[in-house]
């Protein structure tokens, strides 16, 4: 602890206000009792015009009702309540088209004042802007699940993808696809007309999904030529005719970029999660038998098991 005695009011005074990140004294009901610091005009605006304000008057009501919950949190633990949050410009009363137009990103760190302010408990609130790190974050995030060649989702973020929808389909029993599809002699393909050909089939086949599936269906490039497409609020009669278009559209795309001669095709095994299922790994090993034979019955065509 410092010798408050070595400083004078003044002093004190002018370091709180020296303190890079605004550190603002809220009371249970949001009144905003001070605000110190906030110097590092980087990231901050000035937030001395809040002093005598609530928290209603600045924010929206979803976004002071956030607030007046996080501060009873810290005020109930008796200890620091660290949160994220971000601040977007329609969070902000009155700004109307001013302010920053991209969402900025908070950490407060909220720790309990064992004294009254303005006759009410009270936080010490102290925010520090993180967006810099939360969009590396995000970045990294994004990067760690999709397929680079593809763009699609990766094989990781697939079997997260099936963990989730296999637990949502066991409580409440929505009926839910799976599509596994393979591109038909792709070793033939890629001898013939190159590597880079046989790249651009894989990115020509998954904008086919891209473009042909529902926004709330999850195609996922499982590895090499092959593809998982999830289709949650699906059973398998209504996932049958989407996986014929995806196989007439995917051969149609394949022929009409000139670069693999006849084109090529694509065979698929389609199942659908049951009641008797212990894991998705049983859904999809359906799926990959239904798969192996519609190679061994010719290719080119979706077997449904
Ligand atoms: P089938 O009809 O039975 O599927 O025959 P296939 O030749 O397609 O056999 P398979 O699916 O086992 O072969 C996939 C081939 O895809 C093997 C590999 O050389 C090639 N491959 C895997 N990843 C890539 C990739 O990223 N780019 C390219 N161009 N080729 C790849
Ligand atoms: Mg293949």
């Amino acid at each position: 602890m410092a010798d408050l005695s070595l400083f004078s009011n003044e002093q004190i005074a002018a370091l709180l206000a020296a303190l890079p990140d605004p550190a603002f004294i809220l009371t249970r009901s949001g009144r905003y009792a001070a605000v110190f610091g906030g110097t590092d005009s980087r990231y901050y605006h000035d937030g001395s015009g809040l002093v005598g304000k609530s928290i209603c008057d600045v924010l929206n009501p979803e976004k002071a009702a956030w607030f007046e919950t996080q501060i009873a949190i810290a005020l109930a633990s008796h200890g620091l309540h660290v949160v994220e949050y971000p601040l977007a410009r329609e969070d902000i009363k009155g700004l109307g088209g001013d302010g920053p137009a991209e969402v900025i990103w908070f950490e407060g760190r909220v720790q309990p004042l064992d004294y009254q302010v303005l006759d009410e408990e009270a936080v010490l609130w102290v925010a520090s802007n993180i967006t810099a790190s939360k969009k590396l974050e995000t970045l990294l995030r994004t990067q760690s699940e999709t397929d680079s060649l593809t763009g699609l989702f990766n094989r990781r973020k697939l079997m997260s993808g099936l963990t989730e929808h296999f637990e949502l389909f066991a409580r409440y029993k929505t009926p839910t696809s799976v599509l596994i599809f393979d591109i038909d002699k792709f070793k033939g393909i890629n001898d013939e007309y190159g590597h880079l050909a046989g790249d651009k089939a894989i990115a020509t086949t998954a904008d086919v999904c891209r473009r042909e599936l529902r926004a709330t269906d999850f195609p996922a490039r499982l590895g090499g030529d092959e593809f998982v497409v999830l289709m949650p609020h699906t059973d398998g009669e209504q996932a049958m005719p989407i996986a014929e278009r995806l196989r007439h559209r995917i051969a149609e795309a394949l022929q009409k970029l000139g670069t693999l001669g006849p084109g090529a095709t694509i065979s698929g095994g389609l199942s659908e999660m049951t009641a008797g299922d212990l894991s998705y790994e049983e859904v999809l090993k359906r799926a990959d038998d239904a798969l192996y034979r519609a190679k061994r019955d010719g290719r080119n065509r979706i077997i449904r098991h």
